[in-house]
Formats: C-alpha cells, sequence, structure tokens
C-alpha cells in the first residue's frame, strides 16, 4: 500500500498503524528489557499485544473501505475519514493493554483522533496539529511534563518540532522528519535524568541512567510516522542522520 506524499490520508494512516505494529513488534524483547531495568519488564509485551490487536482490527474491518476484501494487508479507501480510524486504534490500545502505557496510547490516539475527526487529508500543518492535541492529551491524562522521563519527553519536542517544520513550510515529509529526530533527541536527553513519574519513579536516584522504555517506543512512533509520510528508505535516527529537505 502506498501513502500519498502530500498528504495524511486513510490509507497512510493504516500503513504507519501497521509499520509502527511491526516495529513494536521487532523490538518487543528490546523495549522489555529497557522496562526490566527501571520497571516491571512488562513495556515490549504491553504494546505488542495492543498493536497486534490494532492490526488485526484493521485487517479485520478494513476500516471504512472496500480496499480490504480479501488481501489482509490492505485497510481503508483513501477517502475514508481520519477520526473513526484512529479513535478505533485508541479504543482497542485501551482496552487490549494493561498498566500505564495503554491507557496513554489509547488516549493520544482517541484525542488525535478526535482533532481529525470528518477529515479525510490532512496537510502537514493539520497533521502537526493533529498530533499536538494527541500528545496534550497524553499529557492531561498522566499529567507528565517535560523531564518527568516518560514518553512526554519524547513526544512534546516532536509534536514542538512538526509544528515548527509546517508553520515554516516544510513538506510533510520534511515534517515528519524533523519530528522523529526531535523525539529521538527527547528520548536520549531523558536517559540521565530521574524519573518523576510512572514506575521508573519508584527507583528515584537510581533509575538515572537508563533509557526510558516509553519515551522509546514514542520515538518509534515518530520514526515509523516519518518512514511511512517520508516515502523515502528507512532512515536510522539513532544515526542522527536527517533528511534535510524541507519545501
Ligand atoms: P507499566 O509502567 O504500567 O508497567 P509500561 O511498562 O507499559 O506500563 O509503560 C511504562 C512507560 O509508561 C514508561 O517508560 C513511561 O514512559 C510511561 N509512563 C508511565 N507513567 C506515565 C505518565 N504518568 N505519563 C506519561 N508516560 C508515563
Ligand atoms: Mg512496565
Amino acid at each position: 500500500m502506498s501513502a500519498r506524499a502530500d498528504v495524511v490520508d486513510a490509507a497512510g494512516v493504516t500503513a504507519w498503524l501497521r509499520a509502527f505494529a511491526a516495529e513494536v513488534s521487532a523490538r518487543r524483547d528490546e523495549l522489555t528489557d529497557l522496562d526490566a531495568a527501571i520497571g516491571d519488564a512488562d513495556h515490549g509485551v504491553n504494546m505488542d499485544r495492543g498493536m497486534q490487536a490494532v492490526a488485526a482490527k484493521l485487517s479485520a474491518t478494513g476500516e471504512g473501505g472496500p480496499a480490504a476484501a480479501g488481501s489482509g494487508e490492505t485497510g481503508p479507501a483513501g477517502d475514508s475519514p481520519l477520526g473513526p480510524l484512529l479513535k478505533s486504534a485508541g479504543m482497542t490500545l485501551v482496552s487490549t493493554v494493561g498498566g500505564a502505557a495503554g491507557p496513554l496510547y489509547g488516549t493520544l490516539f482517541l484525542e488525535m483522533g478526535k482533532a481529525a475527526a470528518q477529515r479525510t487529508t490532512l496537510t502537514a500543518a493539520e497533521w502537526a496539529g493533529v498530533v499536538s492535541a494527541g500528545v496534550a492529551g497524553v499529557q492531561m491524562r498522566g499529567k507528565a511534563e517535560a523531564g518527568d522521563k516518560t514518553m512526554i519527553d519524547a513526544l512534546l519536542p516532536a509534536a514542538e518540532a512538526l509544528r515548527a517544520a509546517a508553520g515554516a513550510g516544510a513538506s510533510l515529509p520534511a515534517a515528519c522528519r524533523a519530528a522523529a529526530e526531535a523525539a529521538g533527541e527527547g528520548m536520549r536527553r531523558a536517559t540521565p535524568l530521574v524519573a518523576r513519574k510512572g514506575r521508573a519513579s519508584y527507583l528515584g536516584e537510581r533509575s538515572a541512567g537508563h533509557q526510558d522504555p516509553g519515551a522509546t517506543s514514542s520515538w518509534l512512533l515518530l520514526e515509523t510516522a516519518a518512514e511511512t509520510f517520508g516515502g523515502a528508505a528507512s532512515a536510522d535516527a539513532a544515526s542522527g542522520h536527517a533528511a534535510g529537505e524541507d519545501s
């Protein structure tokens, strides 16, 4: 399935959700190991269960489009509204994932869905608004601030970078790449910090020096968005490589 390069549409969002599910699955043990160090060793397992359920739902329902018939790999019609698609993913995560991350990622997608509503395509600037609404929902729900060493440390700078890039006239691919880079930087900046929210906060000072599992999965979410909406070959954000292309 190919997503349109200039706007976010239902085919693009479906491809993104599938790409994130695949990435979480591939990195399940890595995410769980990160959580073993400062949590309860279930983040990879939690996220994999949730995203596999999201992917299964996309295949089962076609999410509003006839394209899914028979193949199991395709999804919605290009003119499907984005709100119901994103909300459905959020509901699935809330209902299949326990712990902190399920409700928080569920809220992210639910709030993105509310913001996208019946829109069928989103420009870079509109996508930045939708992502920002999702991140605001996560903050509202989890009450974490920047620097608390949570997924917010990756999500907040990503949303800011997305808005800044789109506001400056960057193309959708360039804006998504900027967001992924910012998420990776935010994730790395949180590693030396002491956790102030979630299970890791129970460790106090001992949480410092460990990479946060939720910030890591959030970086992967933004990375897969950049790969999906960027249309380019996969880029390894850990290497700090940037597309360097705007408008
Ligand atoms: P649990 O902590 O319940 O076992 P997970 O292991 O799946 O859930 O997820 C842990 C991640 O959730 C943490 O690494 C952190 O990024 C994120 N997290 C925990 N509490 C919060 C919060 N209040 N706000 C934002 N993110 C949080
Ligand atoms: Mg955990």
